[in-house]
Order: structure tokens, then C-alpha cells, then sequence
């Protein structure tokens, strides 16, 4: 995995982010990366995309670094209903469009919408099996793949600590189930410096499978653009158990 890469950057365009994709700009060349992908947080009644997408383009990147664009937008249901305006999930990958749609595990996708990690954890207390809880997310991020343009999975299993779990509770079969899905769609997996996840057992599964990753500080502030610690150590250790 490239760490000159930076899949997952966000700009002011996300309330909860602090530097302009300008500042982000800057912050990539000095960090001397290859790629950037200004990504920022979509709901279904977000409207702001077209300005996003006008400002990164007026952004002029010199050559030898690639800018490239996303959204991050929640898994909403087990169907894979995705919390971002139809609009926008159609015209991902064209030229008028942002290029990936960023699926972030944000909430529990359940059957009849997101749980908080509240309501989950109240589920598995009474009586949900771990194992249903992740294949929830499973069937959420495999519906998405299928109804979604090109797609990148947000920090995958970051919601599992927030309900109690860990990623000791996905089984083999469900890493082969998420990697089967991610190849049919021609999507990508990151790995998310911010929330260390997924674990080297998770990726070793999916680089068997040929699952491509990329790397992703999930900055909100431009200092953090392309800043890894934990990531560098695990890409150095490739798939070695860290555990
Ligand atoms: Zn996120
Ligand atoms: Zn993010």
C-alpha cells in the first residue's frame, strides 16, 4: 500500500472540518504526495456538491500530484440505502461528478434504517449474536457496491468498537462474502490512520482475495493531510499480525 497517497481528506465543506482544499492542497505538496482525494461529508439533503466539485477544480495542482474527488456518505439500512442525494450517487464517476462515493460505517445499518451505537448496543444485549450485528453491515456495504457508481469503504468496522464488538467478531466468511462484493464493483478498500482500522487480519483476507487498498488519514485539518503513524508501521510490517 502507497502511503504517498491520501484518499480521504476533508475541507471546510464538512461543518466539522477546519481547513479550506486549498490548505489541503498545499499540505499534500508538502508532504510531497501523489494523490489527494478532497472528500467531504454528504446527507440526502446536502447541496453544496456542485460548489465543492467547482472549488477543487479551480485548484491547480502542479505537476506529479493527482487531486482526485470523493464524498463520504452513511450506510443507511441492511438494502444498502446510502444517506447522500440521488443526484449526486448518479453522477459519481463522470466528469460532472464526484469520483467515489466514500460508504462509512457511521451508525449500525439495520433492516428498517441506522442504529446509533446505543440501539445496538441494546440489541446485542438482548440477544442479538455478534454475527448478526456485522452481517448487518455486511449486507449494508454488499447492497451499496450494487446500487452505488464507484465506492471506497470508510474506515470498514470502525462502528464495531462503539457497539461493544471488535473485528475478532467477522468471520472468514464474511471477509470472503465483503471481498467478493468490493471486486464486482471495481471498488476500494481504505485504510483509515484516524480510527487504525481494519486490522491487519482483516486486510491480509482481503489482499488474498486481490482487494485493492489505499491509504487515508481521514484529515480534518490540513496538518493531518497524509500524516501516518500507526499506518506507516503497518504497512512497513505488510500483512504481519500486529496483534
Ligand atoms: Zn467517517
Ligand atoms: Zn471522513
Amino acid at each position: 500500500m502507497r502511503v504517498d497517497h491520501d484518499h480521504h481528506v476533508h475541507s471546510t465543506f464538512s461543518d466539522d472540518a477546519h481547513s479550506t482544499p486549498e490548505d489541503n492542497l498545499a499540505a499534500a505538496l508538502r508532504r510531497g504526495l501523489a494523490s489527494i482525494r478532497m472528500t467531504d461529508h454528504v446527507r440526502g439533503d446536502t447541496t453544496y456538491v456542485p460548489e465543492f466539485l467547482a472549488a477543487v477544480a479551480a485548484l491547480r495542482p502542479p505537476e506529479g500530484l493527482e487531486v482526485l474527488t470523493g464524498v463520504e456518505a452513511k450506510l443507511l439500512d441492511t438494502s444498502g440505502a446510502v444517506d447522500a442525494p440521488p443526484e449526486v450517487l448518479r453522477s459519481l464517476g463522470t466528469r460532472s461528478g464526484p469520483g467515489r462515493v466514500l460508504l462509512a460505517d457511521h451508525q449500525l445499518p439495520g433492516p428498517d434504517g441506522p442504529w446509533s451505537p446505543r440501539v445496538a448496543r441494546e440489541r446485542l444485549a438482548s440477544g442479538l449474536e455478534p454475527v448478526a450485528a456485522v452481517q448487518q453491515l455486511i449486507d449494508a456495504y454488499a447492497g451499496a457496491l450494487r446500487h452505488t457508481g464507484p465506492a471506497q469503504l470508510a474506515h470498514p468496522f470502525s462502528i464495531l468498537p462503539k457497539i461493544g464488538l471488535s473485528e475478532e467478531h467477522i468471520t472468514e466468511d464474511q471477509l470472503d462474502e465483503l471481498a467478493a462484493a468490493v471486486l464486482a464493483a471495481d471498488a476500494v478498500v481504505e485504510v483509515n490512520e484516524k480510527w487504525r482500522c481494519p486490522g491487519a487480519r482483516i486486510r491480509a483476507r482481503l489482499d488474498r482475495h486481490g482487494v485493492a487498498m489505499v491509504a487515508s488519514s481521514d484529515a480534518h485539518h490540513a496538518d493531518d493531510v497524509g500524516r501516518y503513524q500507526w499506518l506507516a508501521l503497518e504497512a512497513e510490517g505488510g500483512t504481519r499480525s500486529t496483534s
